[in-house]
């Protein structure tokens, strides 16, 4: 290995204490640090010629290096929750996440830049608590690809080095509260070409999709609906995808049947930290 790996880490490590200082937690001030830092700017610069002849491959939510699932045959699944941000959705549902610590159900919370900025003390709070665990849904919250792909509406990140910061921003951002590096991103959507999941890989994170669509996310979907998606698909390590960023929706009062059917029939939860993890479809 060159020495330009650990020198760079440094720098990050470094920088990382500085920032844990002062808490940045908007998202415009925290990306003109990071164009300031020569680690951060070395390390983009590299990736960007190492990757420069890497075509997109293919775009979508289960692509080459995205993982889907907890590699296990036991009974145990993994809730996932997303914050969005933005105009995907700044809100924080109470409700959820008080379940969730009132019935100790642990949970990973994929958190965006944007949702971040919203909601600083928030953050701060859930980060603290080890029933949580904290990983990157991206710094803008756009899908992550190295064309300007766009999903739902949601325009994508343009190129590679915009690729970069929505991934590596994001997870310096969320190390620079928390003081701990996130270990997995789930991209805007889900959807993320492979160039980009190969770039999360070779910057230290696992690419992560899903395998149980709660449904949450469409318009209007009753409670009663959400939890059907979930408990007709569910089977051990299943990874559910659900969101806390939006109170109005119905994903808590589906929660409060999903969780006790599950324990039930003998279903127990874990944080993606808690397994190795697998890919279902590629
Ligand atoms: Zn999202």
């Amino acid at each position: 290995m060159s020495t330009w790996w650990p020198v760079s880490l440094l720098g990050i490590f470094i920088q990382t204490a500085v920032w844990a200082q002062t808490r940045p937690t908007d998202n415009a001030t925290f990306i003109r640090s990071l164009y300031r830092d020569t680690a951060y700017t070395n390390l983009k610069a590299r990736v960007v010629q190492q990757f420069a002849h890497t075509g997109a491959g293919r775009w979508g939510e289960f692509v080459r290096e995205v993982d889907e699932d907890l590699l296990t045959n036991r009974k145990v699944i993994a809730l996932t929750f997303d914050a969005c941000g933005g105009r995907y959705g700044s809100g924080y549902d109470r409700q959820l996440i008080d379940y969730l610590r009132r019935e100790k159900i642990p949970a990973t919370l994929f958190v965006s830049g944007k949702w971040i900025d919203a909601n600083p003390d928030t953050f701060v709070r859930l980060a603290g608590e080890t029933l949580f665990e904290i990983e990157n849904h991206g710094f803008n919250h756009q899908p992550c690809s190295v064309d300007g792909q766009s999903e739902y509406g949601i325009c994508g990140t343009a190129d590679l080095p915009d690729a970069f910061d929505e991934i590596e921003a994001n997870a310096l951002k969320i190390q620079c509260i928390t003081g701990r590096r996130p270990e997995f991103y789930r991209s805007a959507t889900a959807y993320m070409d492979e160039a980009c999941a190969k770039l999360a890989r070779q910057l230290g994170y696992v690419a992560i999709s899903f395998d149980v669509l709660s449904g949450d996310a469409v318009p209007n979907t009753p409670a009663a609906d959400i939890a059907r998606n979930v408990l007709t698909r569910i089977r051990p390590g299943a990874l559910v995808i659900m969101h806390f960023n939006r109170p109005e929706w119905n994903t808590a009062e589906a929660l409060q049947v999903i969780v006790p059917q599950l324990q039930k029939q003998g279903y127990r939860f874990a944080k993606l930290e808690d397994y190795p993890l697998k890919a279902i479809n590629r």
